[in-house]
């Protein structure tokens, strides 16, 4: 049987590279460290989900490694990564990175952003995407929940179009912010999905859509503040897909990019 990584390489095809937590660690660090951005000079900032799963002390989790390296963690994202902080997440976390200091000048810190949706997966001969067992239980649960449950609401309406999006509930504002923002910029991606008959493919198929509204998201959200606000931090941007299996996550890496240099 192949091992969880190379079924997950497998699935993923060419959309990205997968790693494990250390295999990704040392990516990003060596990619980044190259372009004079280092773990000292450097704040990590997470858009990602709520979700426990991605920082259980039980586990080993990307979150928790790259927290290590880089001293810490800003948080931007709700319900499926969405970067709900916006701007002024991004403007807070800005004033938050270390000073560097270049030739005896103390000049602003940088900004590491690593923009994840996740997805569980159960292993087996072949892995099941969207669901994982958690540390102290002894069934599966959904993960990521948000997604999973669009995705059940997107099959019983049959089309994006006949999806009940009640923007007027005060008591659930990131869950309509996330399906709305969906359904908004990938109606025919999130149609198509529903002509695809292998359930896992339809999982995996989501959190590449979701993966894409997170990435494309913060990339404006970016690029209106540094329009705003010419500070002299500068941004680095990971993006990808952690997979969360029972003990440790894996990462499917979409790309590595620095916004501004
Ligand atoms: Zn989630």
């Amino acid at each position: 049987m192949a091992s969880i990584i190379e079924q997950v390489r497998t699935d993923f095809g060419g959309w990205g590279a997968t790693y494990d937590v250390d295999g990704l660690v040392e990516r990003i660090k060596s990619e980044l460290g190259t372009r004079g951005l280092t773990a000292e000079g450097s704040r990590i900032v997470f858009s990602v989900c709520p979700d426990e799963i991605n920082r259980l002390h039980g586990r080993r989790t990307i979150e928790g490694a790259l927290a290590a390296v880089y001293d810490g963690d800003f948080h931007l994202g709700t319900l499926a990564a969405y970067p709900i902080s916006g701007l002024s997440g991004i403007a807070a976390a800005s004033h938050h990175a270390p000073d560097r200091h270049i030739d005896g000048a103390c000049v602003e810190g940088d900004l590491i952003i690593l923009a994840s949706p996740h997805v569980g997966v159960s292993p087996g001969p072949k892995l099941v995407y969207g669901r994982v067992t958690r540390p102290g239980q002894e069934h599966e649960t959904t993960s990521c929940g948000a997604a999973m449950g669009f995705l059940k609401e997107l099959k019983e309406s049959k089309s994006c179009k006949s999806l009940d999006l009640n923007l007027d509930d005060p008591l659930d504002t990131a869950r309509q912010i996330v399906y709305c923002q969906l359904v908004k910029h990938f109606g025919n991606e999130l149609d198509r999905i529903l002509e695809i008959q292998d359930e896992n493919r339809q999982v995996i198929e989501l959190a590449k859509i979701n993966h894409d509204l997170v990435e494309r998201t913060i990339k404006n959200m970016l690029h209106a503040f540094m329009a705003k606000d010419p500070c002299g931090t500068r941004f680095a941007l990971v993006s990808g897909i952690t997979i969360n299996a029972p003990g440790e996550d894996f990462f499917v890496l979409k790309g590595i990019s620095v916004l501004k240099e």
